[in-house]
């Protein structure tokens, strides 16, 4: 009976037959990953100007490079012999063996690109080698020369163009036709090669426009050429950085430019090469990005252009099609090294420092303060979703019935709209005078020193070289460092890095702004009435009244410093306006706003300068810590009938986009910033679970 059920059908019974495919039809299929959309065409060709000693380059597009890319340059030229088989898959004059490709020096090696054109466009090569009086001009298709060079006048060089770009792929070429068209990338491909190759002199224009959309100089110097391409605002706000290995083994050298803290922009332009080759490494990015994210109390993203030298046989080039992504030896240590010398060239630099205000909609907790970074991936599914007022029901005790959405959406929707209008419109910049000296404060010093000595060396290490694996439950996370594997709280872990870089950053915060200030008064009742289980009568409420205006008046007398030194804003009608960030690309839970105000007028000792400011850190670093959000968890079994569609969405969406921030903001965070005292040794923050080897043991044993 079951071997029956086991047997597969008749259908799958039979094997498909294997053909070797047509060579035309291998070709096309490797041509369309080698020039995946205009911009890699003119990618490749240029890397080949560049590889054949040109100090010109000069490309014009025409349709977004679909009807036409041109570039002609002033190289070395092809030889006349060599035409018949310039255009066949794997000829290349640059390397002979595979050995040759531990040491390559060249853009190109694979003998691929130029073929590849010929079997997805129309391809004319005119060139002219030294000492010949005239030049030579072939097409190409399918990887085969039309018809006999023709002799013609011709330019010190090489003029290689494509006309149109998938003529015979219909579905790509309709896919790009759609799509915003190539221009802008080739536009930016060439200011990226134009600053890295400073003797040569880059243009690009349009297919009959008079102007070029990029134009270098050739023999600039670096700083001039990223003028000359990236405009004025960019080339005056950089700082140069150097890095090298020690000089005797000169196994590693970067060299670059970084935006300093006066650097505004909302995404980060990155330029890399390695070993001259332009490429991407999206771990180094994300790196330097987290660097910027944590050292400089603002939003802004950097711009960053870096030549990294390594020896050749430590970077495989051929591990992409495209050669675009390449893997590096000792990547991990090369990302720490280039991380603390940014670092430490931001904090040293003597810009005078300028901060910015990020707005946040305290209806609408899914506002990031750093939109692109912290925001999970669209795979996370659901787009933020409000939920009216009406449908928020009540499930738990941990549901405050008065969220703070709720609260506001009810009492302030027109006044919201206004406002967040007038707040969109103000500046985002602002000055702080006097802000260095305030931080030199001794109690505030004394309150960093204590970190840096109650700091435990192995958990350092811990928290500085584990690997984050995933959420073991609400709370705990699981770690593997070396062969051990550790349960981490991230509450207490979150919660001492915020408190850790609240000091830190003391009177030096950005701010969330909050479109809606929120009534003081009113944020405290919030908060006694969420400690509530049962509503009790009138008297009862009355006592809520007093205490609630008692916090308020402490708070008020306090605002100037709350203020100066922490970023907290109370306007003087008693309204919260600002909230300091403390983890950049990382939005505090904002339902925690009311509990974060009950702290300050209950647990703040006052009176004494460097208790009121640990407390006020300890308060502020709670409300920022990585609590379980206060919806249920939707993993958890909650009948269908006990929640709406809108609030499942929502905590669905709260849930994911704690993970998503766990791992990668708060555990990359952790990694730079946080000194995990002594305390976390015992108290259960860590717990280790398993030893591997141990593991392994058993199983070999089983
Ligand atoms: P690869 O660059 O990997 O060698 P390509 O298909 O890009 O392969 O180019 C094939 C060969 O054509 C190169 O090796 C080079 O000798 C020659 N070539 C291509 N473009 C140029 C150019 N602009 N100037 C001189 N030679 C060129
Ligand atoms: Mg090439």
């Amino acid at each position: 009976m079951e071997l029956e059920e086991c047997t597969p059908s008749p259908l799958q019974r039979e094997p498909p037959v294997i053909r070797r495919l047509d060579e035309e039809v291998v070709n096309r299929i490797a041509a369309g990953e080698v020039i995946q959309r205009p911009v890699s065409a003119v990618k490749e060709l240029i890397e080949n100007s560049i590889d054949a000693g040109s100090t010109s380059i000069t490309v014009v597009v025409k349709d977004g490079g679909l009807k036409l890319i041109q570039v002609s340059d002033d190289g070395h030229g092809i030889r006349y012999e060599d035409l018949p088989i310039l255009c066949e898959r794997h000829t290349t004059s640059k390397l002979s063996k595979y050995e040759d490709l531990q040491s390559i020096k060249s853009m190109g090696f694979r003998g691929e690109a130029l073929a590849s054109m010929t079997y997805v466009g129309h391809v004319t090569v005119t060139t002219i080698t030294k000492d010949q009086l005239h030049g030579y001009r072939a097409t190409y298709k399918d990887g085969v020369m039309g018809c006999e060079p023709k002799a013609c006048a011709a330019v010190k060089g090489t003029q290689i163009m494509i006309e149109n770009l998938f003529y015979n792929m219909a579905a790509r070429k309709k896919t790009l036709q759609n799509s915003a068209d190539d221009y802008p990338k080739i536009v930016d491909l060439i200011c990226r090669f134009a600053i890295h190759h400073t003797s040569i002199s880059f243009s690009c224009r349009k297919h009959g426009a008079a102007r070029a959309d990029v134009q270098s100089a050739s023999k600039s110097s670096r700083l001039d050429a990223i003028r000359s391409v990236y405009g004025v605002s960019v080339a005056q706000n950089l700082l140069k950085i150097e890095v090298s290995d020690d000089p005797s083994s000169s196994s590693f050298k970067m060299d670059g430019f970084i935006s300093n803290s006066n650097y505004i922009a909302k995404k980060i332009a990155m330029v890399l090469f390695i070993n001259d080759r332009l490429v991407e490494c999206g771990s180094l990015k994300r790196a330097i990005e987290i660097v910027y994210a944590a050292t400089l109390p603002k939003a802004s993203k950097p711009f960053i252009y870096m030549s990294i030298k390594l020896p050749p046989e430590h970077v495989d080039v051929n591990v992409h099609p495209t050669k675009r992504e390449v893997t590096l030896l000792n990547q991990e240590i090369i990302i720490e090294k280039i991380q603390s010398a940014i670092e430490s060239k931001l904090r040293n630099s003597n810009e005078s420092r300028t901060f910015r205000e990020q707005k946040v909609d305290p209806l609408d907790n899914s506002v990031s303060t750093s939109k692109a970074a912290s925001t999970p991936p669209s795979s996370f599914g659901t787009k933020p979703q409000k939920v009216p007022v009406h449908k928020m029901v009540r499930m738990d005790s941990q549901d405050p019935a008065g969220r703070l959405d709720a609260y506001l959406q009810s009492t302030q929707s027109s006044q919201l709209q206004r406002s967040s209008c007038l707040a969109s419109m103000r500046s985002s910049i602002k000055e702080r005078r006097n802000s260095r000296e305030t931080a030199d404060l001794t109690s505030i010093q004394e309150l960093i020193r204590e970190i840096d000595s109650s700091c435990h060396t192995e958990l350092l290490d811990l928290v500085g070289h584990c690997t984050y694996l995933g959420m073991a439950d609400d709370v705990f996370a699981l770690l593997q460092h070396n062969t051990h594997l550790y349960l981490a709280n991230v509450v207490n872990l979150s919660k001492e890095l915020m408190y850790q870089q609240v000091l830190r950053r003391f009177a030096h915060f950005s701010a969330i702004q909050l479109s809606v200030p929120a009534p003081l008064r009113e944020l405290v009742m919030l908060a006694l009435k969420e400690d509530e289980l049962e509503p009790e009568g009138i008297e009862h409420e009355n006592l809520k009244e007093k205490i609630a205006e008692m916090n308020t008046n402490v708070i008020k007398e306090k605002t100037e410093m709350l203020e100066e030194y922490f970023g907290i804003h109370i306007d003087p009608d008693g309204n919260l306006s600002r909230l300091p960030i403390v983890l950049d690309q990382y939005t505090p839970d904002m339902d925690r706003v009311p509990e974060l105000i009950l702290c300050l007028g209950n647990d703040v000792n006052w009176d004494d300068e460097k208790d009121c400011f640990q407390t006020i850190a300890a308060a502020i670093a709670n409300f920022y810590a990585f609590h379980p959000p206060l919806l249920p968890n939707p993993s958890d079994d909650i009948p269908e009938e006990q929640i709406e569609q809108d609030l499942f969405l929502e905590a669905e969406r709260a849930w994911s986009q704690r993970e998503w921030s766990i791992q990668h903001v708060l555990f990359p965070s952790m990694r730079l910033f946080l000194k995990p005292p002594t305390s976390m040794a015992t108290d259960g923050t860590f717990v280790k679970v398993a030893s591997l080897e141990k593991l392994y043991k058993i199983f070999e044993r089983c």
